[in-house]
């Protein structure tokens, strides 16, 4: 059984207050907004349903360069250099250009908040009127809000999605103790439909899941069905649903940043870089209000206006998303084989890491930072 920190029943004692900046939810988003305003001297408040780093929702997989640009090194479990696919109709390996992690999360969590200098309370976000953010210990103000709150976008004024009938994919994976060299991916209907099954080691243990495009598609089942075909127990789920739509980054005054957006990519499921980068890009216009060189409409209209420099590049992989599992097993097969060729994965993997490059953390590091970054890739 995983070990409750949150504070409970009345523990939670009623909080009320103005502060700076409110940021909604202490996950990757919410953590790297905090992170850019460190030293500014505002109040900022986090808050979060439970304690920093306490509930993991994810394989926690990521560009190794991601965790060394932002000083998270000490979280990583495992690096490689090579994505292994199957499909019913054989393997293939792909040499990657730069090399992939799994990290602890929360540890990656905690060295986050270490380099944070905000104040941080568990409460339950219920919603907001104007520059009042509701919570079940009470209500808080800030002219400045950030919705970090995952696919819900709770702070949203139509009231967020409702799946199934929402652009969100579903993920389930299992924990089990056991260790593994390689990072493997399935595209196999057996698993899922249209989606893919992993298995991700993580030193101590291998995180071993399903994710369908098709919210409609349960992958419990399935999930169970990989791990067994593995050899390994089905024991500490985890699962959640993951938007595969860029939404508006701004609505009335807030900043929505991370799946409240839907900033998490679609076909590859990769959430975690684009929440820190977009996370990033909101912190520092927060931080121009804050150091008064900027008011709030401006930030918003910047931060809107990057999001929105994404959108092409997202509708690019929801159309892959959406082609690839309609095209007949072999054929599927065919262009994952052809697409193995290193010029070919190099050129297809560059793009795919610039859509949120690691250099943008290096650029932007809120405190003077004198590391050096180093050449991408690094593995043998
Ligand atoms: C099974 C699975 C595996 C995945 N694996 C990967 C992977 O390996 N690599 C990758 O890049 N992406 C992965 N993803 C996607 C990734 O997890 C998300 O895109 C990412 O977590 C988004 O970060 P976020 O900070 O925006 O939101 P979240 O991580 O969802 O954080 C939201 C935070 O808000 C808090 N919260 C929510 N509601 C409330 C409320 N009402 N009141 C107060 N607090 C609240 C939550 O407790 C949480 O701390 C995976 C997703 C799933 C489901």
């Amino acid at each position: 059984m995983p070990q409750r920190l949150t504070k409970r029943g009345e523990e939670r004692t009623p909080i009320s207050g103005d502060f700076d900046v409110i940021v909604c939810g202490a996950s990757f988003a919410g953590l790297a907004v905090a992170r850019q305003l460190a030293g500014t001297e505002a109040r900022v408040l986090v808050l979060d349903r439970y304690e920093i780093g306490e509930r993991q929702t994810s394989a926690c997989g990521i560009p190794t360069e991601w965790l060394r640009a932002l000083g998270l090194e000490d979280s990583g479990r495992q690096e490689f250099g090579e994505l292994v696919v199957h499909t019913p109709h054989g393997t293939s390996r792909y040499e990657l250009p730069w090399t992939f992690s799994t990290f602890d999360y929360p540890q990656l969590c905690e060295l986050l908040w270490a380099q944070a200098d905000a104040e941080f309370e568990t409460a339950t976000v219920n919603g907001r009127s104007g520059e009042t953010v509701h919570t079940e210990r009470g209500d808080l103000s800030a002219p400045l809000i950030v919705d970090a709150l995952g696919w819900r976008r709770i702070l949203a004024s139509d009231g967020g999605y409702q799946p199934p009938d929402a652009p969100l994919s579903r993920g389930l994976e299992v924990h089990p103790e056991s260790s593994g060299d390689d990072l493997e991916i399935w595209i196999d209907r057996r698993y899922v439909p249209a989606g893919y099954g992993w298995c991700f080691p993580a030193a101590e243990e291998q995180r071993i899941g399903v994710g369908s495009f098709d919210p409609r598609f349960h992958v419990k089942e399935t999930t169970v069905l990989l791990a067994e075909d593995l050899e390994r127990p089905p024991v500490r789920y985890q699962g959640n649903w993951i938007p595969h739509k860029l939404r508006a980054g701004t609505e009335d005054r807030i900043f929505f940043v991370g799946d409240s957006a839907g900033q998490c990519l679609p076909l590859t499921a990769e959430g975690i870089r684009t929440a820190l980068y977009f996370g990033i890009m909101a912190g520092n216009e927060l931080r121009d209000v804050l150091d008064g060189r900027q008011d709030r409409g401006r930030a918003l209209r910047n931060y809107a206006e990057f999001v929105d420099a994404h959108e092409s590049k997202f509708r690019w992989m929801l159309r892959a998303q959406r082609l690839l599992p309609r095209l007949p097993a072999r054929v599927q097969r065919a262009l994952i084989r052809a697409a193995g060729r290193k010029r070919f994965v190099d050129w297809a993997f560059g793009h795919y890491l610039r859509i949120a490059p690691p250099s943008y953390a290096w650029e932007h590091a809120p405190l003077p930072d004198r590391r050096e970054p180093a050449p991408l890739r690094a593995a043998a």
